[in-house]
C-alpha cells in the first residue's frame, strides 16, 4: 500500500519515512520547495520506491488538493506531521494557528473529495500539548483548555493552542462525517521529543537540537532549562506506523512518553559516557538531578497507550547517549 506524508522534510517525518521504506511501503511526502524535495530524495538515495510532491503552505483549504486529485486513488494511509513548530515569531494566528487548523482540514477535505474509496486510516500528529491544562494528570483523555484569543501571549502558548485546535478540528471533522465516510482517526500525541536525526547533519532541526544546546551551553548559561517528560523519536516514529497497522488503535489518542528528564539529567549522562567531554561542557548540580524531575513524575500517565502499544520505550540513558554519538560525529 502506498503511505502519505505530510512535512517530509521534519524531524519526526524523516524517521518514519525511513521505517516505512525499511518495511516495504511505497512513500509520497510532501515539501514546500522544490529545493527541500530535491535534498530530501538526494537524502534517500532516489530511492524509487519515495515520491514528492510539493505543497507551499498548510494554510489554505484547498491546500492538499492537487496532491489527492493526482494519488487519491492509490494512497491507503495518510500520516499527517506538517504543523508549525515553535520560533520566533508574534503574529501567532498567522505563524501557528491558521496553518495547524488549516492544514488539518484541508488535508481531511482532500482525502474526502478525491480519495474516500481508497483511503483507510489518517494518523494525525498532535502533542501531548493538546492534552495539557493545569489541573488534570495528563492522558489520553484530558485536553488543553485553551481559548483561540488566549493563547496568543507566546510562542509556546500559541503553538500548544495550534496543536489542540488542530487535533479538535480534526475529531469534529471525523464526527461530522462518519456517515460519509469509511477511514479512521488515530492521533499521535508525543511529549518532548528527543533523539538523533534520521541523517547526521550539522543543523539540528526541530526538538532534535535540544541536547546540542544543553552540551553547547556554558557553566554560568545552561540552557534551555527544560524538566517535563521525553520521548525518543524512534519510539514516535514506530507509533506512527502501529497506529496505521494495529487495528486495536483506530479512534485513539496515543500518548506517547517515556520518562521524566531535565537539562540536568542529560548533562549527568554526557559527562558519564563521554569522558572526552569533561572539562568541555558543563557540570551543572548533578546532585539535583533527581529533585528536578521528581515533582513531574505525577504529571502524566499514560499506561493506556504503553498497553495498547505494547513495546518498551528507549530510556533517557540510550537517547542521550545515540545523540552524543551523533553530534560528535557532525561536529568532527
Ligand atoms: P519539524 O520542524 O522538523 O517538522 C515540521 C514539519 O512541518 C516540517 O516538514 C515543516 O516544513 C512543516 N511545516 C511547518 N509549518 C508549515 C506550514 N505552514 N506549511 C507547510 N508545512 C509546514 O518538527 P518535528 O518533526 O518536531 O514536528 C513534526 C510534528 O510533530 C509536528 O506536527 C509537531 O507539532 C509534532 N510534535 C513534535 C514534538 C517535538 O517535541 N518535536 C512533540 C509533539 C508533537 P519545513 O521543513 O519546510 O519548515
Amino acid at each position: 500500500g502506498t503511505v502519505f506524508v505530510s512535512g517530509a522534510t521534519g524531524f519526526i517525518a524523516l524517521h518514519i519515512i525511513n521505517n516505512l521504506l525499511q518495511q516495504g511501503y511505497k512513500v509520497i511526502g510532501s515539501a514546500r520547495s522544490q529545493e527541500k524535495v530535491d535534498h530530501l530524495l538526494e537524502l534517500f538515495n532516489n530511492n524509487p520506491s519515495l515520491s514528492l510532491e510539493i505543497v507551499p503552505n498548510i494554510d489554505n483549504p484547498e491546500a492538499f488538493d492537487d496532491v489527492f486529485k493526482k494519488y487519491g486513488n492509490e494512497i491507503k494511509v495518510v500520516l499527517h506531521a506538517a504543523s508549525p513548530i515553535p520560533r520566533p515569531s508574534t503574529d501567532y494566528e498567522k505563524e501557528y494557528l491558521i496553518p495547524a487548523v488549516e492544514g488539518v482540514k484541508s488535508i481531511l477535505n482532500a482525502v474526502k473529495k478525491y480519495a474516500a474509496n481508497s483511503v483507510e486510516r489518517v494518523i494525525l500528529t498532535s502533542s501531548a500539548a493538546a492534552a495539557q491544562n493545569s489541573t488534570d494528570v495528563v492522558s489520553e483523555e484530558s485536553w488543553n483548555d485553551a481559548t483561540w484569543k488566549g493563547c496568543q501571549t507566546d510562542s509556546w502558548n500559541a503553538y500548544a493552542g495550534s496543536k489542540t485546535f488542530a487535533e479538535r478540528a480534526a475529531w469534529e471533522f471525523m464526527e461530522e462525517n462518519k456517515n460519509v465516510i469509511k477511514f479512521t482517526l488515530t492521533t499521535v500525541n508525543p511529549v518532548y521529543t528527543l533523539g538523533p536525526q534520521a541523517f547526521s547533519d550539522k543543523k539540528f532541526a526541530s526538538t532534535s537540537a535540544y541536547i546540542e544546546q544543553i552540551i553547547s551551553s556554558t557553566e554560568d548559561n545552561i540552557t534551555p532549562k527544560i524538566a517535563f517528560w521525553f520521548v525518543d523519536v524512534r519510539d514516535v516514529a514506530k507509533a506512527h506506523i502501529l497506529a496505521f497497522q494495529n487495528d486495536n488503535l483506530v479512534g485513539k489518542r496515543l500518548l506517547l512518553a517515556a520518562d521524566t528528564f531535565s537539562y540536568q539529567d542529560v548533562l549527568n549522562i554526557a559527562n558519564e559516557d563521554f569522558k572526552e567531554l569533561n572539562g568541555k561542557i558543563p557540570i551543572g548540580e548533578p546532585e539535583k538531578a533527581d529533585a528536578l524531575t521528581k515533582e513531574n513524575k505525577g504529571l502524566l500517565d499514560n499506561h493506556k497507550t504503553k498497553e495498547l502499544l505494547g513495546f518498551e520505550f528507549i530510556g533517557l540513558r540510550q537517547c542521550v547517549d545515540d545523540s552524543i554519538k551523533q553530534i560528535l560525529e557532525v561536529k568532527h
